[in-house]
């Protein structure tokens, strides 16, 4: 028989230019599965697998049994703690089991891990280790700094993470991981296979699947196959893809589909000697003697075989491990010298058509590969783009269940105070990345005490921290109590350490003199800072007496110029503000309200206006006070806004120094010319969302918001298990505070629940353009904010959601983003119960229909979305849950902290046509790109220190503006980062530059939206030699994600792509591409 079996085929033709023409697409197979849960005997999620007996006599069985240990940095201890209890005696043991026979394999995948390890070992055990992997005994895969959450994680921080874990081990061992390992995140990313493949990694595992995916893909023998992007009809960014087939990574659930047999086969469990749990099936372990061997070897190559034939080759897979396995010399002697005997047994009778050995995950890989060769007679190996015989799949495997109706869901959500904070710190060590490079050229320091490079530790240190949140207990929320402070603590001190950068950073850009510490004047601090890690962001409060100002500069991390309306808060609201060459522009002053209600007014202001930033550039404004301008200067003094108040009880009293109307009308709106927004004023909730265009009818969509909860007693840190429907929380009667001048329109609600209140707060704003009647990206979206804080009992076991039920006609699909890469598109079903219809969005969800309508919510931090009903989307925004899950967390959620959820909401016409309805494929607009960057990559403000504004008109040594661009980006073409690859580094200094050509849907306005785009990449070159005006780049690289292949145009996959263009400089990339360029720089 030939040994490459087929495998049932399920071809669909594409309908779209665009689309990927693939065998299975998850879509499908959704359609296909029943979702029963039928009883499959002893494999529960299958079926009784059977063989004939003749399938290997052509081509033998070759076994890789796969020693690992599962090492979560953090979970239910902190990762030192781990670190200190287990890790660092798996390591030594590891070493020191592979060095007594070099028959023994075993692979390893945390950096994090290793990298402390390294801080720890002796120079011997660093030799062995560095031998054991060259000599192939000891691999590592991934290799990243931590094994990823796949669901909330942003594509960002997922590069930073790899990359950071592949940097080190690469410097430090020498080596370049090919195979990637993914067993424990909760579900996995499309977008994975993407940036695996682009690293130049040949083949991929995952484990943790929905268990009746894994049954279908079981059934057509596709539990391996080329995962493809459903973007490529190119067929350039497949990866090979190993799925696992049963319930877990443990011994019970990998020598084949019976766990009683298999977890006799864990020699960790043996009954007196062993210290695992024993197994729950009734039948332990035996050591293995002459007496038993064959028995034994019988029994378990039984399962082999019936494992073997859910796949299609006859080289077969078999991981031997569990969490934090091979603690102890005593551990690894019983697994790896049982193990042996009964491998020798098998070697010993040829007649069993088997071999059996260990082996790691390239001996498994290499040994199919092998095997597809020479049973196609082609040349696989030399062409890792196709390994033939095996179907291709495009999708991704969200949301996860792994029984019944236990769908893990309920981890987008958990702990959102940290997956914000996430966030921040990412788009903060972006920021820091960009500024450092820029530093490090103007001020070229000697060594590593002068600036920046005084700074690397810190900057190393950030992306560590972030990359260790990456975990898949980490930005997950599924950790114990103390291990989130653990975390939240990092996220904090390296954010602190951070903005200190920064802020030197932009004193270091706009001084004149040159960049020496002397010349330092210490002089601006971060706008906003949190006094401790658990503690929302604060705006600092410029406090200004007469005559006094203070500079306010921005830096803008974008690629693009941002108009943007600005925000400070002041303590006295006679200021005016000055722009960069000192004339006084328009702005508003207005109340700064108190978010939970209690005191309505803060006493504090806001002063609002607008600013244009160049882009990944620096703008300073000067505000002063209103008294005692220094002569010459004319001074706009800050608009009070008028106030209009709803539902108010005596409580309210109007601020001094603004006027203030009592109003009853049902319906209230409020207007920046470009859009209408109507709300309930009973309720202060959104009603509808008006777009108006000059030349044409207005359109009109009602956007009806509510604010529900869900109740539960099943919930936990990992599921989402409603009791049934979400039940409304709003009731009339909630104080709205209307608040309108000439730069922002907002409507505050202190919403009015039926649990209580105080505790939920929403603001829903409108931002106008700027005098020069250009449409701002700001101007055309809406900005919603939800102060959240489910602080105590009376919102126990409740789960908090944002709803909105657009009159747009979506049916039951919707499309949500993975990772920020890319948006994928959902159907909610009948046959799966509510929380298995909610996905990950860690940055977009919308709806649309056949007219042409879109309806957009895009976040700045990861949330679960579901549509329930056609035109709704609704986004979980917190919960608090009393009880644990069973899925080892031991604990509940409830440490809950005040929140602060902003969305930007954009509704869109289709302007040519609604072709882009029928796609599966639907992107982003251009326009829908730009809010999110804008919302994602927000500008940073510093304060300069007070002084008298007759000094600051005179100040010389200070620049007012700065810009590192030479020549504006394409706008379809974002930078996704730009750092030093080793901070450290004062000679010979590489950058890393990664950029990302945006897919986007041409049917909707092109220029996305505004005039501020003028050109697009495929008509405009980037010379990277000359994009930055601050750099003189020698020398542009191509290289893969992770920098470790150079020229990675010659990688599997990159064949054209480019390659002499890139290799001098030119920018050339096919939409939704991310490609890797490393610069040297004179
Ligand atoms: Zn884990």
């Amino acid at each position: 028989m030939p040994t490459i079996r087929s495998g049932a085929r399920d071809h669909s033709p594409s309908r779209v230019q665009l689309e990927a023409v693939v065998d299975i697409s998850t879509k499908e197979l959704y359609d296909a599965i029943a979702f029963e849960n039928k009883a499959g005997g002893a494999w529960t999620q299958g079926w009784a697998v059977k063989y004939r007996g003749d399938e290997w006599n052509r081509e033998k069985l070759k076994v890789f049994v796969v020693p690992h240990s599962h090492n979560d940095p953090g979970w239910l201890r902190t990762v030192e703690e781990y670190y200190q209890e287990r890790t660092k005696h798996i390591l030594s043991t590891v070493v020191g089991a592979l060095r007594k026979d070099p028959r023994r394999k075993f692979i390893w995948e945390e950096m994090s891990y290793l990298h402390r390890w390294w801080q720890d070992a002796s120079d011997s055990e660093k030799q062995d280790f560095i031998r054991l992997v060259k000599s192939g005994q000891l691999e590592v895969v991934g290799g990243g700094w931590v094994m990823n959450d796949e669901a909330n994680s942003h594509h960002f921080a997922i590069i930073e993470q790899i990359t950071a874990g592949n940097l080190w081990l690469r410097d430090t061992i020498g080596v370049t991981p090919r195979n990637a390992w993914a067993i424990d995140p909760f579900g996995h990313s499309a977008t994975m296979a993407y940036l695996l493949r682009r690293m130049g990694f040949a083949n991929m595992l995952i484990q943790r699947t929905h268990y009746e995916v894994k049954k279908e893909l079981a059934q057509r023998q596709s539990l391996e196959f080329m995962w493809r992007q459903g973007w490529d009809s190119a067929n350039s960014t497949a990866i090979f893809c190993h799925m696992m087939p049963f319930y877990s990574y443990d011994i019970p659930h990998t020598c084949g589909p019976e766990p009683a047999v298999c977890c006799q086969f864990d020699y960790w469990r043996l009954v007196r000697v062993g210290q695992a749990q024993r197994c729950p099936w009734g039948y332990n372990p035996e050591e293995i003697n002459e007496g038993n061997v064959r028995e034994r070897a019988m029994l378990l190559l039984d399962q082999y075989r019936k494992k073997s034939t859910l796949y299609r080759s006859n080289t077969l897979l078999v991981p031997l491990g569990d969490d934090f396995r091979y603690v102890t010399p005593q551990e690894a002697e019983l697994q790896f010298t049982n193990y042996q005997a009964i491998f020798d047994y098998i070697s010993a009778h040829p007649e069993l058509k088997a071999s059996v050995q260990f082996g790691t995950l390239e001996d498994y890989f290499s040994t199919l590969r092998d095997e597809v060769a020479r049973s196609t007679k082609s040349s696989s190996r030399a062409n890792e783009d196709e390994v033939p015989g095996f179907p291709s799949l495009s999708g991704d495997f969200f949301t996860y269940a792994d029984r019944m109706h236990d769908y893990w869901s309920g981890y987008y959500v958990s702990r959102p105070f940290y997956k914000a904070v996430d966030r921040v710190l990412e788009h903060t060590l972006r920021a820091a990345n960009i500024l450092y490079v820029f530093t490090h050229a103007k001020c070229r320091p000697k060594d590593t005490s002068s600036f920046p490079a005084s700074y690397s530790n810190a900057i190393v240190s950030a992306s560590q921290n972030l990359a260790l949140f990456q975990h898949h207990d980490g930005v997950t929320g599924t950790a114990r109590d103390h291990v989130v402070e653990d975390y939240g603590t990092r996220m904090h001190t390296s954010l602190v350490e951070l903005q200190a950068f920064m802020a030197a950073s932009v004193e270091a850009l706009l001084l004149q003199q040159q960049c020496k510490s002397e010349n330092f004047r210490q002089w601006y601090e971060p706008e906003e800072s949190r006094s401790k890690f658990n503690m929302l962001a604060v705006k600092k409060s410029v406090r200004l007496a007469s005559g006094q100002a203070r500079r306010v500069v921005f830096f803008n991390p974008l690629e693009e110029a941002v108009e943007h309306v600005v925000m400070v808060v002041v303590d006295d609201p006679a200021v005016c503000v000055f722009g960069p060459s000192w004339a006084s522009v328009d702005s508003q002053i207005s109340p700064e309200w108190d978010e939970t209600g209690s005191n309505l007014s803060t006493g504090r202001h806001r002063l609002h206006w607008t600013a244009l930033v160049p882009a990944l550039g620096l703008a300073t404004f000067f505000v002063s006070s209103a008294e005692g301008v220094a002569d010459g200067s004319s001074c706009k003094r800050a608009v009070p806004a008028r106030i209009r108040v709803f539902n108010s009880d005596d409580k309210f009293s109007c601020p001094n120094g603004y006027s203030c109307s009592l109003e009853t009308v049902e319906t209230l709106e409020i207007t920046n010319g470009f859009q209408t927004l109507g709300f309930d004023s009973t309720t202060g909730m959104l009603r509808s969302i008006q777009i108006s265009k000059a030349a044409s009818p207005s359109t009109l969509v009602a956007v009806e918001e509510d604010v529900a909860y869900y109740s539960s007693a099943g919930s936990g840190a990992y599921l989402f298990l409603p009791d049934g429907e979400a039940k409304s929380l709003v009731q009339a009667g909630g104080l709205v505070l209307v608040t309108e001048g000439r730069a922002m329109q907002e409507v505050h609600v202190v919403l009015k629940t039926s649990i209580g209140g105080g505790e939920l707060s929403r603001s829903a704003r409108l931002y106008h353009s700027g005098a020069t009647g250009r449409k701002s990206v700001q101007a055309l979206s809406v900005e919603i904010n939800y102060h959240v804080a489910l602080l105590d009992h009376r919102f126990n076991n409740k789960e908090i959601i944002a709803r909105f039920k657009t009159g747009i006609d979506s049916g039951r699909v919707f499309h949500s983003d993975l990772n920020g890469f890319q948006t994928i598109r959902r159907e909610t079903y009948d046959k799966i119960p509510l929380q298995g219809n909610y996905y990950p969005m860690p940055s977009l969800a919308f709806v649309q229909d056949s007219r042409g309508k879109r309806f957009s919510v895009h976040s700045r931090q990861a949330l679960g979305v579901a549509s329930l009903q056609t035109g709704w989307l609704e986004v979980m925004l917190d919960r608090r849950l009393t009880q644990d899950d069973g899925r080892g967390l031991g604990q509940g959620v409830m440490d809950n902290r005040p929140l602060n959820i902003v969305f930007q909401l954009l509704l869109e016409e289709n302007v040519t046509s609604s072709a882009s309805f029928h796609q599966k494929l639907s992107v982003p607009s251009l326009l829908s790109h730009r809010v999110g960057a804008q919302l994602n990559y927000p500008m940073h403000a510093f304060l300069g220190k007070i002084v008298e504004s007759s000094v600051v008109i005179q100040e010389t040594s200070m620049d007012t503006q700065w810009s590192s661009l030479a020549s504006a980006f394409p706008c379809d073409l974002h930078l996704v980062g730009i750092k030093a690859l080793r901070p450290s580094q004062l000679e010979d200094v590489e950058y890393g530059l990664l950029l990302q050509r945006r897919g986007w849907d041409e049917s909707y306005c092109r220029k996305g939206g505004t005039d501020s785009c003028s050109t697009l990449a495929t008509s405009a070159k980037v010379d990277l030699h000359s994009t930055f005006s601050n750099l003189v780049v020698s020398k542009v690289t191509p290289s893969s994600l992770n920098f470790l292949h150079d020229h990675a145009e010659t990688l599997p996959g990159r064949k054209g792509a480019g390659a002499s263009a890139a290799g001098i400089g030119i920018v050339e990339m096919s939409p939704m591409e991310i490609q890797a360029y490393k610069l040297m720089v004179e």
